[in-house]
Formats: structure tokens, C-alpha cells, sequence
């Protein structure tokens, strides 16, 4: 990867920029060329049939308060994109040599730069539970609208993961006066993202709001039943039957054009800190493009908004590089929940105890943040973003202790 400025030879003006992914990192990239000056074409090739939109409503309001898409700018400012769009449309063909792209309809798109945004789908860890009636994934607004309805007409509701997206559509399936049953397989819950101590706050937090968790499920099996239900075993538990389950076991990373264009690949796509992939004219944002500093696909509001803002500039020849650390919430029963860092098994865990929630900080060896999860605590994150980047030195005492006010440590 090279850290030159794009359009060696061509005035950025006189470009074809072409966004594949009409999420909310596709609209990110867009609206900040724009606004940056690029007054070249640019085209979107969306495979959803509306404008972007961003997705954490989909899990939360959505289900719950009145089903509006959550788009992500007015329609003057979607007008004023003047974008073209190729929607809806699926990219089929990358060919980075020849600089084009072939969708799904045949059509053939040069380009000069390409910008992939192509996100995730919702991965489903044994291929015949798709076909078991009452058994759905949710990623897209749709898939939204449909679970909104199933829930509707539902007393219960199986999730299948205790991630994230599980736990808060469990939520608000509670909300709704749904029953819950939660199957995991790990041993606690949202076991990837936060230690064990946060993992003890989330089981609190749901089974106080009447959700069953059952953790460490063992050979999970989902079967149709004759009557259209689904019927659930897992080793050691009895067998559960109910008309709607939903798996939210992780995500697949849409790939397939980074693979054929021939780009480093790890976890997501290489980038580095503007963006670009081994291939100077392809970038990649937000939850394909891995993280240039953590190596890993972050999955986040904050990055897929970011990381794609900074991804436009460089298509600008401008010099700003990404450098946030890890930043995402969760809202489950009215409470907040904000995660700053990422897990680190050696580090601490230093509990505080504040009137509207627990805060809880993950210590290094030389006492410096690794990660902090607050509970309804957002000042607290504010100050853990400050102490990360300027890797302060902190006391274990002071932070446990709820008369010791944080903000001296600004
Ligand atoms: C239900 C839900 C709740 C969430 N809640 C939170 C939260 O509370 N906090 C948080 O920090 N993060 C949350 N997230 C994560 C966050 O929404 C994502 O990180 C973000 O949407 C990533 O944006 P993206 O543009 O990279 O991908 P996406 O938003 O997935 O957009 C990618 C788009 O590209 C399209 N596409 C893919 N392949 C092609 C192709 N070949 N041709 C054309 N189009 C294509 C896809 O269909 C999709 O429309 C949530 C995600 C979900 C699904």
C-alpha cells in the first residue's frame, strides 16, 4: 500500500468514483465527496432498493416505536449527491486490471476509483436452519419490518446467539410483552466483545427483565415441526417449540469482489489508515475494511461513519489519517450500554459503581485503559477517549471509588 495521494496523472474532478454498497458507510463516502468538492461522476450500485440508511435502529426503535426507514440524510441532501444509482443492483464482477465492474443485469462500469462498501450479511452456522419455517436473521430494513410483524404475532421468542443483536432484539421483544428464550453457546454472554464481568451485568440485566439465558448450549439443533413451529434442543435442556426464532450468531463479510480483484484479505479487507487497499484505485470502508491499527472488523456505527469520511478525503488527495480506537453502544431496556477499546485478556478489571450503572475499566499491567464499559455512562467514555490517546497512567482506587469525581482526571 502506498501512501501517495491518489490521481497521480488526472485531476480529481475528472474522475468516475463508483461505490458498491448503499449502507451506511457507501453514504458516508458520498455525502463527504461532495462535500469535499468532488464535482466528478459518481455512481452507487445498491442492492437495496432505498436510499442509505443505518442500521442500529433496526434492532431497537424499529421493532418497537412506529417502523420508519432511519436513512441517514433528508432527501434535499440525497438530490444534492447527484449520484447516479444502479439500484437495485448487485455487483457481480470486479476486474481490477481493467478497471470495471459488471452487476447483475450485465451492465459493464469503468471506473477510476472504486470505493467498496459492501458490508456483511447475517451468517446462519447450520445451512438447514434456513429453511425451517419461523427461523430468520436481521441485517436489512426488511428484514426488520418482517420481524416486527412476526413478533406481533408471537407469545414467544427464541434467540439463538447472546451477542449483541440477539440480546437487544431480545429487549425489545420484552418490551413488546414477548416471552424470551436466549441460547448461547459460550459460557456468558457477548464473550467476543467484553470480559466476563460485563458478561455477568448483561445476564443480569436480562434475566431481571424476565428472559430466560441459557448459556453453554451445546448441540443446538433447530427442527420444523409439523404444524409450522420450530422446535429447539439443546444438550441437557428440554425441548422448546415456538413460532419464531431468531439466529444471531455473527456475520458474514461480503467479500467476494475484494476476492476477485485480487486484495490482501485477513479478517476483512487490508486498508490502511485512509482507506486504500493493496490495490491503489480500490478503497474499502467501513465493516469490510479492518480496522489499520486493530486488525480486526469492528461491526460499528462510529467506525462505518468515520473510517468512510476519512476514506473519501483521501479519494480528495487530502492527508488525514484514522486513528480512533473501537467505539460502539448497545440500548437494551432503556439502559446505554457504550464499550470504548476492545477485549485484552491481560488486563484488570476495575468495577465503579455509579447511581445510574455500573462503569467498568480494563487495566493493562502499567495501568493504562485497554477497554472501559459504562452502563448509562457516556461522560465516563468521553474520558476514557482522552486517557486512551493520551495512554494515561491510572489508579485502580480512584476509579472504584464512587466519591472520587472522574472529571479531576480530565
Ligand atoms: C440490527 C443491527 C443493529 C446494529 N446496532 C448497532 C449499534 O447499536 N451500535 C453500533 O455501533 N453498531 C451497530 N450495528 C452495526 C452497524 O450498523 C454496522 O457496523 C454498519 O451498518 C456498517 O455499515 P456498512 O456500510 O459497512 O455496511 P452495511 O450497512 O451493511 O451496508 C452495506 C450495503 O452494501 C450492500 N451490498 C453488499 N454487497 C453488494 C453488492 N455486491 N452489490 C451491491 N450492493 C451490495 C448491502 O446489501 C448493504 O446494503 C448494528 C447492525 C445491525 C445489523
Amino acid at each position: 500500500m502506498t501512501d501517495q495521494p491518489v490521481s497521480k496523472n488526472q485531476e480529481p474532478n475528472d474522475r468516475h468514483i463508483v461505490v458498491v454498497g448503499g449502507g451506511q458507510a457507501g453514504g458516508w463516502v458520498c455525502k463527504t465527496l461532495r462535500r469535499e468538492g468532488f464535482s466528478g461522476q459518481l455512481t452507487v450500485v445498491a442492492d437495496e432498493d432505498c436510499d442509505f440508511y443505518e442500521r442500529p435502529p433496526l434492532s431497537k426503535a424499529v421493532l418497537t416505536g412506529e417502523p420508519e426507514l432511519p436513512t441517514l440524510f433528508s432527501d434535499t441532501d440525497i438530490h444534492s449527491l447527484d449520484i447516479h444509482w444502479q439500484r437495485p443492483r448487485s455487483a457481480r464482477t470486479l476486474d481490477a486490471d481493467a478497471h470495471t465492474l459488471t452487476l447483475d443485469d450485465g451492465t459493464v462500469i469503468p471506473y477510476d476509483q472504486l470505493v467498496l462498501a459492501t458490508g456483511a450479511r447475517a451468517r446462519i452456522p447450520v445451512a438447514a436452519w434456513s429453511d425451517v419455517p419461523g427461523v430468520v436473521t436481521l441485517r436489512s430494513w426488511q428484514d426488520a419490518v418482517n420481524l416486527r410483524e412476526a413478533l406481533g404475532n408471537t407469545p414467544h421468542l427464541a434467540v439463538i446467539g447472546g451477542g449483541w443483536i440477539g440480546l437487544e432484539v431480545a429487549a425489545s421483544a420484552r418490551k413488546l410483552g414477548v416471552e424470551v428464550s436466549v441460547y448461547e453457546m459460550q459460557d456468558r454472554l457477548c464473550a467476543r466483545s467484553v470480559g466476563e464481568e460485563v458478561s455477568a451485568a448483561l445476564l443480569d440485566l436480562h434475566r431481571n427483565a424476565g428472559v430466560q439465558v441459557n448459556l453453554g448450549c451445546t448441540d443446538l439443533s433447530l427442527e420444523p415441526t409439523a404444524d409450522g413451529q420450530v422446535e429447539i434442543m439443546a444438550r441437557g435442556l428440554n425441548t422448546l417449540t415456538t413460532r419464531l426464532a431468531l439466529v444471531g450468531t455473527g456475520v458474514s463479510f461480503n467479500l467476494d469482489l475484494a476476492r476477485q480483484a485480487g486484495l490482501a484479505i485477513e479478517q476483512g479487507v487490508v486498508v490502511d489508515d485512509q482507506g486504500r487497499t493493496s490495490n491503489p484505485d480500490i478503497f474499502a470502508a467501513g465493516d469490510i475494511a479492518q480496522h489499520p491499527k486493530l486488525n480486526l472488523c469492528l461491526q460499528s456505527w462510529a467506525y462505518a461513519q468515520n473510517q468512510a469520511i476519512v476514506v473519501a478525503r483521501a479519494l480528495m488527495g487530502q492527508s488525514e489519517h484514522y486513528d480512533e480506537p473501537a467505539w460502539l453502544w448497545s440500548d437494551q431496556y432503556g439502559t446505554n450500554i457504550q464499550m470504548l477499546g476492545v477485549p485484552d485478556t491481560d488486563s484488570r478489571c476495575v468495577r465503579r459503581e455509579e447511581a445510574d450503572g455500573p462503569v467498568f475499566f480494563y487495566l493493562d499491567t502499567r495501568d493504562r485503559l485497554t477497554q472501559l464499559v459504562a452502563f448509562n455512562q457516556a461522560r465516563a467514555i468521553k474520558l476514557g477517549k482522552r486517557w486512551m490517546s493520551s495512554q494515561r497512567t491510572l489508579v485502580a482506587e480512584d476509579l472504584a471509588d464512587p466519591a472520587f469525581n472522574l472529571m479531576s482526571l480530565r
